[in-house]
């Protein structure tokens, strides 16, 4: 029974023992693609590997034999560069969006083809869940928005983009027109208290979800009504004043307090609300003479705070919106307002302040020649619906029909990739290691399993499944040095090379190359990254 340490801790384990049983049994986490319990190792991914004292070259642990009087080293500056440079290599060529073009373009990070694929099951109450987890205004900015997300939309380079504004104002509309919006589950109450200065787009976006976190929220504005530059910069026609008061109602219904005609600076000093409330964020929109007023500095684009976490250098003072950034784009400025209370967050639980972290990703980027048509089999042929509803929004049948155009462009394993986590959790670069892309290609012919060979890492552990099964035919290694691809044999369709061992393949599989077709990323209630 060999004695070693791993990380300075003592662990006997059986003879024949590996070092990542011994890390197992120590509860040391140690990343892994191509291993799978019962499976012999191939040692071909390389996340694991571990120092291990005496020997120069780091050994991978799903295969090193644990020994007596061992001492491994698990998380060392050089078993995380390592283990980076292993996932940088097998992501130079790796092709796949994690995330949708569409999604990944939204500035305020929307899950928009869940909410396509929500809209076209029929299921409102799940479209608005969806849009209402980061957009506080959805109704105001179907209206408004500039729609930076139909501009990435993959079929605009067919076609014409989906009509994703309209898609995402006939949702809210809906629900504002169900006489029983959607309001959000808030968090029990903490007991602190933030102040908001400015009640437009920022402010409002940054109650909202505050109030959700449990933090009690008051929103302090020298204007009459809140809403700033929605109601006193648009007219009527462009931002319907019902639509803006709707959606202004449900923070309100949340719990956020507003002081209106309250100016900061004047009928109130930001030292008062500094040392009434937990924390402050300051979000107005005129931000030169108010900043000078409050004593924060600023300079002509606005008050100086972190890009990331909207901090200033006040301590527990934020801000948001057009006081950071002249962009006066209210999708934007939303956006802002939800990291702002993201950071108020981090700040009032005493956790480090990172704001709203984007989660790693790789991304197809331009569709060569020939690919579109394969993109295409996933949505109808029809041409961009024009709106025909009320006031320029879709019909039922229109948002129905339009919604069944989008090419679903997300990873089905997007919530659940191994290379996904593993290449976030160790910060890898996907384009450090350049190399020539692959062709887009979906085996479609199975009815449960669709598999992309774009995505797959080469871990062979479909095959070795495959084998062990008995599958008739199952998966092969076909090709040569960096061309070498899992496939079945002999070109025979992927319905006859996987039927058993399918569903034990899909699981296995570290990547999103083998996914089952209707897979997390049709689930509504699948939490983002
Ligand atoms: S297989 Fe993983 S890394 Fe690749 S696109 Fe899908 S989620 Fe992203
Ligand atoms: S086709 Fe659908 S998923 Fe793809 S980018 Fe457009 S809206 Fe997004
Ligand atoms: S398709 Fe097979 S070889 Fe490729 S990553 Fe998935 S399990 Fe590994």
């Amino acid at each position: 029974m060999p004695r070693l340490t791993i990380d300075n801790q003592e662990v006997e384990v059986p003879d024949g023992a590996t070092i990542l049983d011994a890390a197992r049994k120590l509860g040391i986490e140690i990343p892994t693609l191509c291993f799978r319990e019962g499976i012999e190792p191939n040692t071909s991914c390389m996340v694991c590997v571990v120092k291990v004292h005496g020997l120069a070259a780091l050994q991978p642990a799903c295969a090193a034999p644990a020994a007596d009087g061992m001492r491994v080293d698990s998380d060392t500056d050089e078993v995380r560069d390592a283990r980076r440079t292993a996932l940088e290599l097998l992501l130079s060529d790796h092709l796949g969006d994690c995330d949708a073009p569409c999604h990944t373009t939204c500035p305020a990070r929307m899950n928009i083809p869940r909410m396509i694929r929500q809209i076209a099951a029929g299921d409102l109450s799940g479209a608005i869940a969806t849009v209402k987890r980061d957009i506080a205004l959805p109704a105001v900015l179907g209206r408004i928005c500039h729609a930076p997300c139909e501009k990435a939309c993959r079929r605009g380079a067919h076609d014409a983009p989906l009509a994703i504004c309209l898609l995402k104002r006939y949702v809210a509309d809906a629900d504002l027109a169900s006489g029983d919006p959607y309001v959000p589950q808030c968090e029990a109450e903490t007991n602190r208290r933030v102040a908001v200065v400015g009640a437009g787009p920022a402010g409002l976006a940054a109650a909202y979800h505050l109030r959700q976190r449990g933090h009690g929220c008051t929103l302090f504005d020298q204007r009459e009504l809140p809403g700033g530059m929605l109601r006193y910069g648009l007219t009527a026609n462009r931002l319907p004043r019902e639509v803006l008061d709707a959606e202004i109602e449900i923070v309100r219904r949340l719990g956020a307090e507003f002081r209106m005609e309250t100016r900061v600076g004047t009928d109130v000093s930001l030292d008062d609300l500094h040392s009434q409330y937990d924390a402050v964020i300051f979000a107005v929109g005129e931000v030169g003479a108010d900043a000078d007023r409050c004593g924060l500095p600023a300079s002509a684009k606005g008050v100086q705070a972190d890009p990331q976490t909207g901090a200033t250098g006040v301590a527990g003072v934020f801000a948001a919106g057009d006081a950071v950034r002249a962009a006066r784009l209210a999708v934007r400025a939303v956006q802002d307002g939800k990291v702002a209370a993201a950071s108020v967050h981090q700040y009032l639980s005493g956790a480090a302040v990172t704001g709203l972290r984007r989660p790693f990703s790789v991304h197809v980027g331009r569709v060569h020649e020939g690919e579109m048509q394969k993109f295409l089999r996933e949505g109808s042929g029809g041409p961009r619906v024009t709106p025909s509803g009320r006031e320029g929004g879709l019909t039922d049948d229109e948002a129905r029909t339009e919604s069944l155009r989008c090419l679903h462009c997300d990873c089905r394993k997007r919530t659940c990739c191994a290379l996904r986590d593993c290449a976030d959790v160790h910060a890898a670069r996907p384009g450090r290691f350049k190399s020539q892309r692959r062709t887009f290609e979906q085996y479609a012919q199975h009815a449960d399993v669709l598999y992309e060979p774009g995505k797959c890492i080469d871990c062979g552990l479909c095959v070795k499944i495959t084998e062990q099964a008995g599958e008739r035919l199952g998966l092969t290694f076909l090709g040569r040095g960096f061309d070498v691809r899992v496939a079945p044999p002999l070109g025979a369709p992927l319905s006859e090379a996987l039927t058993r061992a399918a569903a034990e393949c899909v699981a296995a599989c570290p990547t999103g190359a083998l996914a089952r077709k209707d897979n997390a990323r049709n689930s509504p209630s699948t939490e983002d990254p």
